[in-house]
């Protein structure tokens, strides 16, 4: 019989209202802290920068139990999803259970012996502790802007120049008139780049260190959700734990996989006319699928072509005034620099010595199903298992994560067990796949059935796949079937 415990879920974005729920439903009593006035973390609209919206079609970015509005755009925009965030913690009443502007400064285990964590809070100038006996982090992997500086900001500054991150572009008549120069590989920089030039920027320049392979919303005419999140086409790439039996698969169609990637790799190159702006990427396509694949940005293409957007493969050197020099030698004079250089993904909330647990020297996170780590008793992250369709592998995740702290997973692992795994992981990233290195190892695509299938194997579902055995091959991870298919896992409740 499972206990019911105090738990605290720290972070109101998509994976902490996932949390919310999660542990609420089996009948836990749930604090939420959000540090932010509002619900969304990424989505709140004053850390959107305009015309943000999905990667991912409406029908992959939602939780089981509530679809996107029909009359959502197929991606919808940053707005909407706020919206629709909202929509969810009233369906599910999650309000009741958060506390707004308050911060979790740092956790630490229970001084009254205990098994759970004391959090130190802060909200409004107040600061006061409160214990839990389960800590649920989905305080996500953008929380902290990667702030870097290059030689010579300083005058840039001074001769007037403006130096901002991406998530702080929430105004476009900021470049009305002024020479942009946007910094960075991501979707964020040429969503940015494209929206100055949309608004009126003098001239707009794209720099970023590497070519990467970027999906256009529609491939040779196909929505790429029923070409590139099927089955088929994740078991092409070199997932971990594969058997003497799977490998000799592999090896055998090898071959045809290869064919399939340089196929693809053709029409990309085709459709976007990737070589005339030397934007062909050096790595296989299929070396580099990870969630730091940007989807195309509408506009990009349109905007290269016309000459309204230019772009620089290099980096910044320094700035010498309003001149930004680069490190192909280039200058190029700018009036606003946007640095689109991401987000430090972290746990600053949690003493240094269970970060050590956590964290490896190169950055890898020990996470058993990319949750829970066996020396962090009593806590686990939910929404660190990011992907293609982070709401649902948020939403899977809280679910297994409760389970797992009552101890009802069909499969409970050991300690031992876990550490096995994460070193055979950790293995597998650093020697045979680097790209699941991206965020700290803390993503799981494009291997989101494989994952998805782990979690509701430890979770006892009765049904994990559809009936019909092709449709299960060529369709992409339905919300629909993940409802039914967490329904056919054991239900119980806390008392
Ligand atoms: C522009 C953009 C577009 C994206 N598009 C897609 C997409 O199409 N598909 C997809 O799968 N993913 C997409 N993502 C990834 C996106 O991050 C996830 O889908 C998801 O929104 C992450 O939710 P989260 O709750 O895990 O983290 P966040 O949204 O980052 O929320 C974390 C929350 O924790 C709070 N918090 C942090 N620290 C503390 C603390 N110490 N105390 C209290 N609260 C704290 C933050 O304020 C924040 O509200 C996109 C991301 C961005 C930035």
């Amino acid at each position: 019989m499972a206990k019911r415990k105090k738990v605290a879920v720290i972070g109101g974005g998509v994976s902490g209202l996932a949390a919310a729920k999660a542990f609420d439903e089996r009948g836990h009593r749930v604090v939420g802290f959000e540090r932010s006035h509002d619900f969304g973390g990424v989505w709140e609209l004053s850390r959107s920068y305009p015309d943000v919206q999905t990667q991912s079609p409406k029908d992959l970015y939602c939780y089981t139990d509530h679809p996107m509005p029909d009359d959502y755009p197929e991606w919808p925009k940053g707005p909407q999803v706020h919206a629709y965030l909202h929509s969810y913690a009233d369906k599910h009443n999650l309000q009741r259970l958060f506390r707004l502007n308050t911060n979790v400064a740092s956790m630490d285990r229970r001084s009254d012996g205990q098994p759970g964590w004391t959090l130190m809070l802060d909200s409004g100038g107040q600061h006061w502790t409160e214990d839990f006996d389960f800590v649920a982090i989905g305080t996500g992997q953008f929380s902290d802007k990667n702030i870097i500086t290059h030689p010579g900001q300083e005058s840039f500054e001074a001769a007037g120049g403006q130096v901002m991150h991406s998530s702080e572009y929430t105004d476009p008549s900021v470049v009305k008139g002024k020479r942009v120069v946007v910094l960075g590989g991501s979707k964020s920089a040429t969503d940015i780049a494209v929206n100055a030039v949309k608004n009126g920027a003098r001239s707009v320049h794209w720099v970023y260190r590497e070519r990467m392979w970027r999906i256009p919303y529609f491939v040779g005419g196909i929505n790429f959700k029923r070409l590139l999140y099927m089955r088929a086409q994740e078991q092409q790439f070199n997932s971990w734990g594969r058997t003497g039996l799977q490998r000799t698969i592999a090896t055998l169609f090898k071959p045809l996989v290869w064919a399939n990637f340089r196929g693809l790799e053709t029409l990309l190159k085709v459709q976007l006319g990737l070589k005339k702006h030397n934007l062909v990427p050096k790595v296989p396509i299929e070396k580099d699928i990870s969630c730091s694949v940007p989807i195309v940005t509408p506009g990009l293409f349109e905007t290269l072509n016309d000459g309204t957007l230019k772009n620089i493969e290099g980096t910044y050197d320094r700035y010498d005034g309003k001149t930004i020099h680069m490190t192909t030698g280039e200058k190029v004079e700018a009036d606003v620099s946007i640095l689109a250089v991401g987000w430090k993904m972290g746990v600053p909330y949690l003493p240094q010595e269970y970060q050590d647990k956590l964290i490896e020297s190169d950055g890898q996170y020990r996470t058993y199903r990319l949750s829970v780590n066996p020396d962090l008793p009593d806590m686990g992250f939910v929404g660190f298992n990011s992907s293609f369709c982070t709401i649902l592998s948020a939403e899977m995740i809280a679910n297994w994560l409760v389970r797992y702290a009552d101890g009802q997973l069909e499969q409970q692992p050991t300690a031992a067990q876990m550490n096995e795994n994460i070193d055979m992981m950790l293995n597998w990233k650093r020697h045979e796949r680097p790209a699941a290195q991206i965020y700290g190892g803390q993503c799981s695509a494009p291997f989101h059935f494989k994952h998805l299938d782990e979690l509701l194997a430890d979770m006892g579902a009765k049904k994990n796949k559809r009936s019909n055995p092709l449709a299960e091959q060529f369709s992409y991870p339905s919300h629909k079937a993940y409802g039914e298919y967490l329904a056919s896992c054991r239900q119980y409740q806390a008392v």
